[in-house]
């Protein structure tokens, strides 16, 4: 595996490989690696001939600075897993290399609706720094393709969406969660919970799946609250949202027509630490 810092040494480095034909793979993370990150590496391995992954922990994407002061870096397991799993070139830049002109945003991306709700509305501006690092990578990098988690949901339609924007000539990738056998999605964040706090936290996966099992058409009030009193009751201070939504849009779905596609969303708060998962719920609609 090649190691490399400057924008510059990479685009040299990828441009000679571009040369002699190779498709390049992209995985963006933040490290603080885990399987799910090279579950994405493994996928990107199959199906291009040079595999790049990034860490870079950005920080025009966080809306709460302790966040961004919290946020776990393990860079010599990283390394080491990365090298494990046959990546081809860590890109490991500095502030300045990213932003070389400083992190402000020149031109907003237009996310529309897309940035109002779910963690748009919970994490302002945090959609347009996504934007803002992955643009850029995706410069750097002009990857073929680009590998993303389902996990992120909301994070996958975004940078969808910026691929459209900018006429783009990648194809984004998403691959599905990663999960403990507790059901607790992979998450470097949940290097920051205590053992105890990992089994509480398994009650987002189950009221998910609640969710998913006890699905019926018509009012789905019933069912969020449900699910809602659920976290609650595991020992979450603070929930954000558990909400069904379109597959699509990520609209919310408050009656269900037993036929369109869902998701169920949950973002809530354990001991300061903030999670996320989803589920997608039924593609054709459960039998009644
Ligand atoms: P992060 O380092 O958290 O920014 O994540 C980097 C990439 O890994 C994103 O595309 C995430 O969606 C993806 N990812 C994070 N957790 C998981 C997981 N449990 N399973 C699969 N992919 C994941």
């Amino acid at each position: 595996m090649i190691l490399l810092k400057t924008a510059s040494d990479l685009s040299r480095t990828l441009a000679s490989r571009r040369a002699s034909g190779a498709r390049i793979g992209f995985v963006p993370t933040m490290g603080a690696l885990h399987p799910g990150h090279l579950k994405l590496v493994e996928h990107s391995k199959k199906n291009s001939d040079a595999t790049v992954v990034s860490i870079f922990v950005n920080p025009t994407q966080f809306n709460d600075a302790n966040d961004y002061a919290q946020y776990p870096i393990t860079l010599e397991k990283d390394i080491y897993l990365l090298e494990q799993a046959g990546c081809d070139i860590l890109f490991l830049p500095a502030i300045d290399e990213i932003y070389p002109r400083g992190t402000a945003l020149q031109e907003p991306y237009a996310l529309g609706y897309l940035e109002t709700l779910l963690e748009g509305k919970y994490r302002p501006g945090h959609f347009q720094g996504v934007c803002q690092v992955v643009h850029r990578l995706l410069e750097l990098v002009q990857p073929s393709l680009l590998f993303m988690g389902q996990k992120d949901y909301q994070q996958c339609m975004v940078v969808r969406q910026l691929i459209h924007l900018k006429q783009l000539p990648v194809d984004l990738r998403i691959i599905p969660t990663l999960r403990e056998t507790s059901g607790l999605a992979l998450s470097s964040r949940n290097l920051r919970l205590s053992e105890k706090d990992k089994e509480a936290a398994t009650a987002i996966y189950r009221s998910l799946q609640m969710i998913r099992n006890e699905l019926r058409p018509g009012n789905l009030g019933p069912l969020i609250t449900r699910a809602t009193n659920e976290i609650r009751a595991a020992g979450f201070e603070k929930i954000d949202y558990v909400s069904i939504a379109s597959a699509q849009d990520l609209s919310e779905v408050s009656n269900w027509n037993g036929h369109s596609p869902l998701v169920a969303l949950v973002a809530a708060f354990l001991n300061g630490v903030r999670l996320i998962d989803n589920l997608s719920l039924a593609e054709a609609g459960n039998p009644a």
